[in-house]
């Protein structure tokens, strides 16, 4: 029975006689069967968001429920994908020329004619449960698409082909307790549930990124939450795109949430181009896009984020490293202050609404490493990182304040860092990462000891610098020691030659662990060799002024390829600090 509309308030509709629906249903409204979704319901009165332009709607208009929740469509057909924030695909074109989809368009989520080739994994009376995979498709170069026996299902495999499948055909045909159960490729999830798993567990590798700041100061775990706030034109979108474009993950979700479509174009652009450092293939090749641009519907946006934590779900339940990037969250909150207006809900501080910090727990908890369901002991994960815009880059607001209880990494941009041009703008004095000490062994085993301990004397030649600079502003470069201007001479060399990196440059825009190892290393060195030269009395400018300084400036262009050339920039450090100090020694 279908119920009316009584009210219409942008992306706010109410309804009555909807006493047979339930909150989150999914509804069609009018004739154009605009998509929405029930957000309140008080009797038989329904507050509805539609997710689509309601211009032109009236009073009196038909409202019928689905009698279903917002759901993704998991199946493959995703990687490679872009959507908007309920799924439905974009095209390329949309980003070009803005073609808007036309209102009411009932598209299929995932591609219904496409035939996948899928090859079981298990045979006629294998016993199995949720979570184990049935079989497998290869679904780009890069990715293959497990799929699994759908939740909450068990029994025996009565019959199972491989062949060429559309997603709804069915594959496998198990004998459950409640009788036959076809299986067919595709399966729904609603959005705003996270999908099951056996337990979680702590986190304990971190997620290599190949930026330098992040990996050696401030890491991420794998299946950690963090977070990057920064005024505008600090570079969080370009931390983003670094993230998703080289971050050692198996599935990249993006999520661009309410900011210029202009940067979706970017992605679409260069990702195709990019190639992944370990497997080869296109970094599209990994990749699911959901954007949700400024000019799109505003609920839309408030929907995109659960439905990219829920594809990220749902690769890490097929044993997957995925990464999930929201740029920004802030456009996000505020679509749901938006809504929360509308509902006439009392405001909270600064008009959102009093759960906006339960959400955002909401879509952060629903990260992590987790022990899978299933019949074998699989783990996944999923690592969650959000871009966080505070107007005028004052962290004291709202979506800042409630974000920074929940993360772990803080990934701190400074506008005067920015100003500078020191790009990632990641200001070392106030970032941090609390997964540090609990990822410290895989460094230890994976990168060398050493890596750990370049990274103490990093923090602590840049705090030392702070400290000096305070006593340089007072009384002047002259009156520190030949050890102090050196300590500053160091330091000036690890946000110069290291922690600078520039994403545009097709070399230093990616640094593996054993690059940012050797390059620490000619940094670290260099301060040792350098203060055990002063104490053999001598010149600090002499040694300043070293032809080898510039190579080390320098060593951040050396391809991967060539990790080779640091031992011969190690040599000439240590024969040109030598003759110097022996230089020193002679003028005694
Ligand atoms: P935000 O998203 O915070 O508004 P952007 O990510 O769009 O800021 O960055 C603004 C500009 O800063 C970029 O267009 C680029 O010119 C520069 N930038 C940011 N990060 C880097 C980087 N790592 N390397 C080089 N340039 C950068
Ligand atoms: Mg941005």
């Amino acid at each position: 029975m279908a119920g009316k509309t009584v009210k219409v308030s942008g992306p706010l509709i109410v309804a009555e006689g909807m006493a047979d629906a339930k909150m989150y249903d999914v509804v069609h409204v009018s004739k154009l069967g605009l998509v929405g979704e029930i957000i309140e319901l008080r009797g038989d009165k329904a507050s509805i968001q539609v997710y689509e332009e309601t211009s032109g709607l009236g009073v009196g208009e038909d409202v019928l429920s689905t009698g279903e929740p917002l759901s993704a469509e998991l199946a493959p057909g995703l990687i490679t994908g872009i959507f908007d924030g309920i799924q439905r695909p974009l095209t390329t074109l949309y980003f070009e020329y803005g073609n808007r989809i036309s209102r009411g368009f009932t598209v299929n989520k995932l591609d219904r004619e496409k035939r996948w080739h899928f090859t079981p994994r298990v045979k006629e009376h294998d016993a199995v449960k949720e979570g184990d995979v049935l079989g497998v498709v290869q679904e780009t170069e890069a990715v293959e698409h497990r799929i699994l026996v759908p939740q909450g299902m068990a029994g025996t495999v009565r019959s199972i082909r491989s062949g060429d499948f559309t997603i709804e055909e069915t594959v496998a045909v198990l004998s459950t307790p409640a009788g036959e159960k076809e299986v067919c490729m595709l399966q729904k999830w609603p959005v705003r549930k996270g999908r099951p798993y056996r337990e979680k567990l702590s986190p304990s590798s971190p997620m290599i990124t190949g930026q330098r700041v992040i990996d050696t100061l401030f890491p991420i775990a794998r299946g950690g939450v963090a977070a990057v706030p920064g005024p505008f034109g600090s570079g969080k979108t370009v931390v983003q795109h670094q993230l998703a474009k080289w971050a050692d993950a198996d599935i990249i979700v993006y999520v661009g949430c309410g900011e210029r479509g202009n940067e979706m174009t970017d992605v679409l652009n260069e990702f195709p181009a990019l190639k992944d450092p370990r497997t080869g293939e296109s970094l599209m090749k990994r990749t699911v896009l959901i954007a949700n641009t400024s000019d799109m519907p505003v609920a839309a946006r408030e929907a995109s984020i659960y439905t990219g934590i829920t594809i990220a779900e749902y690769f890490r339940d097929m044993g997957y490293n995925v990464a999930i990037m929201a740029d920004s969250t802030s456009r996000w909150a505020e679509a749901l202050r938006e809504m929360s207006g509308r509902l006439e809900e009392m405001p909270g501080e600064e008009g959102y609404p009093a759960y906006l910090a339960s959400r955002l727990a909401e879509f952060y908890e629903r990260a992590g490493v987790v022990k899978l369901l299933g019949s074998d002991e699989r783990t996944g994960s999923v690592t969650a990182i959000g871009a966080v815009s505070p107007p005028g880059g004052d962290l004291s607001e709202p979506v800042s304040q409630a974000t920074l209880r929940i993360v772990k990494v803080f990934w701190g941009l400074s506008a005067s860092l920015a100003y500078k041009r020191h790009f990632p703008a990641v200001d070392w004095l106030t970032s941090y990462s609390l997964y540090a000490d609990r990822i410290k062994g895989w460094y230890d085993k994976n990168a060398g000891k050493e890596f750990f301990l370049y990274r103490g004397f990093v923090m602590k030649t840049l705090q030392e610098e702070a400290a000096l600079d305070e006593i340089v502003r007072l009384v002047g470069m002259d009156a520190l020691s030949s050890k102090d201007r050196l300590t500053m001479e160091t330091a000036k060399m690890i946000r110069e030659d290291y922690l600078h990196q520039n994403a545009f440059h097709e070399v230093d825009t990616f640094s593996s662990v054993r690059k940012q190892l050797l390059m620490l290393g000619l940094i670290c060195d260099f301060n040792r060799l350098a203060g055990e030269a002063l104490a053999n009395y001598a010149d600090l400018d002499e040694i300043l002024a070293l032809p080898v300084r510039e190579k080390i400036g320098r060593a951040k262009y050396i391809p991967e390829e060539e990790l080779a050339r640091f031992a011969e920039i190690s040599k000439e450090l240590n024969a040109q600090i030598k003759a110097v100090a022996q230089g020193g020694e002679a003028d005694e």
